[in-house]
Formats: C-alpha cells, sequence, structure tokens
C-alpha cells in the first residue's frame, strides 16, 4: 500500500511530469519570470472555465481576499458579514483593512454560512458579505445574493475550497462558485483542487469596473508605470506557476470527479455507522470534496479527538479543520469575537475531522483507513 498522505501531490505530479517539467523549462529559458504570454493565457482559460470576464491573478489566496476588499472602497469600521467556521485568512484580511467581521453561524449540514441568520445581522454599517465555499460545498448562494441585492450589498466569494464546484439555480441555469458574487476569490496553494507547486492565488468577477480596480491595487495602485493612484499592493502569480496551473487546470474536472468518487466510497462504508454523519450534499451544487468532513458523535467510550489520535497510531493522518472557529481567536479578542453566539459552530468545531481525500486514493488505502474508523468505534 502506497503511504497515506492528507494530500498526495507527488503521485499526481508524477502522472503529469513530463508536461509539467517542459513548461516549467520554457518558462526557464524564456526568461519571463513575471507577467508575459504564460502567466495571460493561463489566466483566459480559467476565466473561461469559471465563466467570468475577468481574472485577475494574485500572489496567494488571503491576497485575493484582501484586494477584493480593498477594491470595494470600504472604509475603516464597515462590517462585512462572514462565518466564524473558516480557515483564518477570510477574517483576518478583513481585520487587517480595519473592517468590522460580522459572524453569522454555519448551517449544521452544509458547514457554510446559515443564509436564514443573515437578515439579522445586516445593519446600516455592512458593506459586504462574504460566504465561504467550506470543504468544496458551496453555500447558499441564490439566497444570499437575493439578500445582497435587496440590501445593496457587495457578495465576495471565498472559493479557495471549491474550485470546479458547479451551482445550480432554480431555474435550472448553472454557475460555478466564484463566478457568482460581485467578486470571487481563489488559492492555488499547492494542497487545494487546483494547486499550484508554490503559492498562487486569483480573483474573479464579470464587472469591468471592479476588474480595473482589482488590477490596479495589486500593481501598487499603478495606472500606467510609475504613476500610482491609489494606495495598492503587491501581489502577483509567478509565470512558472502559472505554467504549471495551465496544465493541471485541464485535468481539474477529471481531479474533482476522482475526489467525488474517493467520497462515494467513503460515504458508503459509513453509511450505517451510527457515530458518523457522513457529508452532506445539497442538491443544488456538486460537491467537490476539497475535504471529507465527517461529524464524529462523541460518546464517553469514543471522541473526536480520540479517534484523531487513534487513526495517527496506526499511520492514517486525519486532521481537525478547524478546532478553534474565528469567533474564539486570540486574534479577534479585542473585535468581541467571543461575544458572537455561534452555536452550530462551537457544536461542529467539537465534532468534525477530516478523512484523508485526494485524486490518487485507491481502494486498498481507504479499506485500510475505513476499517481502523470502525475498530476505534468499536473498540472498548
Ligand atoms: C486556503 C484558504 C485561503 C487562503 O489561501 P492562501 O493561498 O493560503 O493565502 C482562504 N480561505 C480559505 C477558505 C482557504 O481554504
Amino acid at each position: 500500500m502506497r503511504p497515506l498522505q492528507m494530500v498526495d501531490t507527488s503521485t499526481q505530479y508524477q502522472k503529469i511530469k513530463k508536461e509539467v517539467d517542459a513548461a516549467v523549462i520554457a518558462v526557464l529559458e524564456s526568461s519571463q519570470f513575471i507577467g508575459g504570454k504564460v502567466l495571460n493565457d493561463f489566466a483566459q482559460h480559467l476565466a473561461v472555465y469559471n465563466g467570468v470576464k475577468h481574472l485577475v491573478p494574485c500572489a496567494n489566496g488571503t491576497d485575493a481576499l484582501q484586494v477584493s476588499m480593498m477594491a470595494l472602497d470600504l472604509q475603516p469600521g464597515d462590517e462585512v458579514i462572514t462565518p466564524s467556521f473558516t480557515y483564518i485568512a477570510t477574517v483576518e484580511a478583513a481585520a487587517l483593512l480595519k473592517l468590522k467581521p460580522v459572524f453569522v453561524d454555519v448551517d449544521d449540514q452544509t458547514f457554510c454560512m446559515d443564509a436564514a441568520l443573515l437578515e439579522k445581522a445586516i445593519t446600516p454599517k455592512t458593506k459586504a458579505i462574504i460566504p465561504v465555499h467550506l470543504y468544496g460545498h458551496a453555500a447558499e448562494m441564490e439566497k444570499i445574493m437575493d439578500i445582497a441585492q435587496q440590501h445593496n450589498l457587495y457578495v465576495i466569494e471565498d472559493n479557495a475550497q471549491a474550485i470546479g464546484c458547479d451551482y445550480t439555480f432554480t431555474d435550472g441555469s448553472k454557475k460555478k462558485t466564484g463566478g457568482i458574487g460581485h467578486i470571487g476569490c481563489t488559492s492555488f496553494y499547492p494542497s487545494k483542487n487546483l494547486g499550484a507547486y508554490g503559492d498562487g492565488g486569483a480573483i474573479f468577477t464579470s464587472d469591468d469596473v471592479l476588474a480595473e480596480k482589482l488590477k490596479k491595487i495589486a500593481v501598487h495602485g499603478q495606472s500606467k508605470r510609475y504613476y500610482h493612484d491609489v494606495v495598492g499592493c503587491n501581489s502577483r502569480l509567478d509565470t512558472v506557476q502559472a505554467a504549471i496551473l495551465d496544465i493541471k487546470l485541464k485535468f481539474l474536472d477529471e481531479y474533482n470527479t476522482a475526489r467525488r468518487k474517493a467520497a462515494d466510497y467513503y460515504d458508503a462504508a459509513f453509511a450505517k455507522s451510527t457515530s458518523i454523519t457522513v457529508p452532506f450534499r445539497a442538491a443544488y451544487c456538486s460537491h467537490v470534496f476539497h475535504q471529507y468532513t465527517i461529524i464524529f458523535n462523541n460518546t464517553a467510550a469514543h471522541s473526536r479527538d480520540g479517534l484523531n489520535n487513534y487513526l495517527a497510531e496506526k499511520g492514517i493522518p486525519s486532521m481537525i479543520y478547524y478546532p478553534v472557529p474565528c469567533h474564539r481567536q486570540k486574534m479577534f479578542d479585542s473585535l468581541g469575537g467571543k461575544n458572537f453566539d455561534l452555536p452550530v459552530t462551537d457544536w461542529l468545531s467539537e465534532r468534525v475531522i477530516s478523512l484523508p481525500i485526494h485524486t490518487e486514493l485507491d481502494h486498498e488505502q481507504q479499506d485500510f483507513i475505513i476499517s481502523n474508523v470502525f475498530n476505534y468505534i468499536n473498540s472498548n
């Protein structure tokens, strides 16, 4: 059996090695390390894939979020509504710009922002909503967009974990997540569904005016070389990474299908267990399984942390995403993080556990993981 990893990027690389190596060497030979045709081609291909008019490549997913909020001209003290049950980057970018994160609770099935709680969180200071498509499952975008429109708010999708996910609206039309809100952000961190071999990120929009602002902010607020209109930052995607990503983009749907199949296999094995709730899949979205995250029923004899430790002893990695929700992070003490009452978020953070899922997982590996999960549940 091949060694178990949360993500197996090396086996995946071996399958596309020839193409990737040639593309990387071509960039080295060209000496065009920043910008250029390779970068522009990738940006164009991903924009088409995601069904958006514009794509602004940038250095990482955190920058994508930051640049997006800067482009909306949000002012210190403005409120942005986000889930607390997310990776810290979503909220950190807001706090860095002196915006006030207003946390709403998540749905206990989708793990994403509970759209039914959104309106109560809106105040005259609210400027934007940042839904996160957590673990590869889309937030309820149709409802979120309706509410945003009624209240004249911007929506920035944090699509770092769900690239390639299809969202079906009630009229039957489809869009890719990241292409639904006014702006979408993604990350090419190596373990993401479209992962680079280093850092990277991108911002999506179909709004021409916003696209110009986003581009400008990511290059020092520059309108033409050495003329700077607004305070921006420096956030670029390296050309070498763009060359790699352009190849991997061709396989993205295949990769997501492989993840979905691995999830089906786990689902079938865990279906009968009363200790485990398998990931929910709403009819409106095609879950892309960035993570395979189960809810583990804690009992006196067995706990989520116990399972985590037991699997580690057997050489099986598993992860807790995330053990401390954002509103309970020390970072947000001064912003009143702990004042938010988020019972579902707190409940989930004590029960979720993510098992290995990636494009290279085989049945032998999954059988080993599954039997050890049951060994733990059936022990004592
Ligand atoms: C990975 C991730 C980010 C940040 O991306 P980086 O490229 O690591 O900066 C933001 N939000 C979510 C939900 C993520 O999973």
